[in-house]
């Protein structure tokens, strides 16, 4: 069976630069199918702009109707902060035979060592890195040593095992973030290009980057440590 792609992230607003990155990834590395799991407490950042269920709602209309993408939306049921260690080791228990791996921007790569755990989530799926504008592989240090020990260059390998590689992979850059966008609607622009219609027209609805719009309290309250 082929590996389940595990796309995580706060996805404030989801945009093309993610959802670019997934489909080269289902395509290239012949996912199964690649599933976005929406933070639903962040703990590397504490707080959200739109609350967890206008991101999974944005994640929801991005993905609809495209074969192979789907959404999970374990993180947001879940109480405390969403660390990826746990979520992987549930979709693990779902899935015990089948090759996990998760997906990370270069940038999110980079900060791995502050995760929670960071250290066991090879023992539990695959690292795929996709190389962002502007961000190098690291050769040196923790990330340096695990590059040269479990990296791979071929995409067998990642439907070989169930888990334990790391592969990064080269994807077609497109320097959006969801920061950009933020800002730009705070600005009363109109982010038109930058993410499908159908989450354009739900920010424009929900007006959750509006001006003075308040953060998700929720995650403010917990905001706390800063790993993942
Ligand atoms: P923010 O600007 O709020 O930090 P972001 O645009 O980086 O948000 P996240 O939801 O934090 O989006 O990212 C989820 C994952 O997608 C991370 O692994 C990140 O590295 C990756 N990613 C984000 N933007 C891009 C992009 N333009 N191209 C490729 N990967 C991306």
């Amino acid at each position: 069976m082929r590996p389940i792609g595990v796309f995580g992230g706060t996805f404030d607003p989801i945009h093309y630069g993610h959802l670019r990155t997934a489909f080269e990834m289902l395509q290239a590395l012949r996912f199964d199918e690649v599933r976005f799991i929406p933070c639903g407490d962040p703990p590397h950042r504490g707080v959200t702009f739109a609350s967890a269920r206008q991101r999974l709602r944005m994640v929801e209309l991005a993905v609809s109707g495209q074969e192979g993408f789907a959404v999970d939306d374990r993180e947001i049921r879940r109480t405390g902060p969403s660390y990826t260690i746990d979520t992987l080791l549930t979709l693990r228990a779902e899935f015990p035979d089948r090759a996990l791996g998760l997906i990370v921007g270069m940038d999110a790569f980079l900060g791995l060592p502050e995760w929670h755990r960071w250290g066991e989530i090879l023992d539990v799926a695959h690292i795929i890195v996709a190389h962002r504008p502007g961000w190098k592989a690291p050769d040196i240090g923790p990330l340096g040593d695990m590059i040269a020990e479990f990296g791979t260059h071929r995409v067998e390998d990642l439907h070989a095992a169930s888990h334990g590689r790391i592969h990064i992979h080269a994807v077609t850059q497109l320097e959006i973030s969801s920061t950009e966008i933020r800002d730009l609607v705070a600005a009363g622009r109109d982010p038109r290009f930058l993410m499908p219609d159908a989450v354009r027209g739900e920010i424009e609805n929900s007006g959750c980057y509006a001006p003075g719009e308040s953060r998700d309290e929720v995650s403010q309250e917990r905001a706390a440590p800063a790993e993942k």
